[in-house]
């Protein structure tokens, strides 16, 4: 099936969506993006991404490229367009296209680019096998609430980690201390069973999935800590784990080549996990 993107009040063919050369997404990575994950026909938190994204823009001294329903109206036509009933949408927003000048240029329209595609998410459960992690000096800018599309630390950090045969990287403060994943938030369990989290500042992104694992913990009696932790202390604990929009919760069994627990996903991850699941069968934001 062939896939449509939308470019700025079009729908084209993905393979030969285009924008402009001087768009300052492309010049400059002025700009910022979302991604949600579609399960079973349902945009799982749907009201948090939005709100994020206009968050990240407001910092940015960004407008929304259109008003809130239409934006809407383009996420389901996007995701209708290509079928995607378990999968994710992705959604960048750029200041526009300009001469190229560092400042913001005067009258210039916002750009918007939505993409689509088909992912098989898990089933339950039980189906993780937990990941590795390899740690990395976090080199980032010191604004990583705004989920902005320049990614390059990011990259780098994946990168070395995918090198070292890991899943994830960490990235780690001068002080030691876990800040969160190239593109997760880092969890830990301590020895009492409390769930441990970084705190939300400018030195993490406030992640979607981090805040609806929250929410089921609170509901569910399970003891939440918001500080931030060093990679001894993870090494230490009985249990680590990460969450994002496309990793939903998985368990970290492995940091630097050294074991965390017993080597495999812990009994917290694995019911935070089923409880994440129940949550994106039976929530989210109907398509249809
Ligand atoms: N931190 C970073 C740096 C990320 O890129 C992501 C993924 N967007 C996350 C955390 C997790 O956020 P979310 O749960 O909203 O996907």
């Amino acid at each position: 099936m062939s896939r449509i993107a939308y470019v700025n009040g079009r729908y084209v063919a993905h393979g030969e969506a285009q924008i402009h050369i001087e768009d300052r997404g492309y010049q400059f990575a002025d700009g910022i993006y979302e991604v949600a994950a579609i399960f079973r026909g349902q945009i799982i938190d749907e009201d948090g991404h939005l709100e994020r994204m206009k968050r990240s823009l407001g910092e940015l001294r960004m407008d929304m490229p259109m008003p809130e329903e239409p934006f809407r109206l383009v996420c389901r036509e996007t995701l209708r367009r290509n079928r995607v009933r378990d999968g994710i949408i992705y959604i960048q927003v750029s200041r526009g296209v300009s001469p190229r000048d560092h400042p913001f240029p005067k009258d210039v329209k916002p750009a918007l680019v939505m993409t689509a595609r088909a992912v098989a998410w898990p089933e339950n459960a039980d189906d993780d096998k937990g990941a590795e992690v390899a740690t990395v000096a976090d080199i980032r800018w010191l604004r990583r609430d705004v989920k902005s599309i320049s990614l390059l630390p990011n990259i780098l950090a994946k990168q070395e980690a995918r090198e070292k045969s890991a899943y994830e990287a960490w990235f780690v403060d001068g002080d030691g201390f876990v800040t969160e994943g190239s593109s997760t938030n880092a969890w830990i369990v301590d020895d009492q069973g409390r769930i441990v989290t970084r705190q939300l500042d400018n030195n993490i992104l406030g992640g979607i999935t981090r805040a609806t694992v929250l929410k089921l913990a609170r509901e569910n009696s399970i003891e939440i800590i918001e500080r931030a932790f060093t990679v001894e202390e993870a090494l230490a604990a009985p249990e680590a784990f990460l969450t994002s929009t496309t990793s939903f919760i998985k368990g970290i069994v492995g940091i630097d080549g050294a074991e965390v627990g017993d080597g495999k996903p812990g009994p917290v991850t694995r019911r935070l996990r089923a409880l994440y699941l129940d949550y994106c069968r039976g929530s989210g934001s109907n398509l249809a």
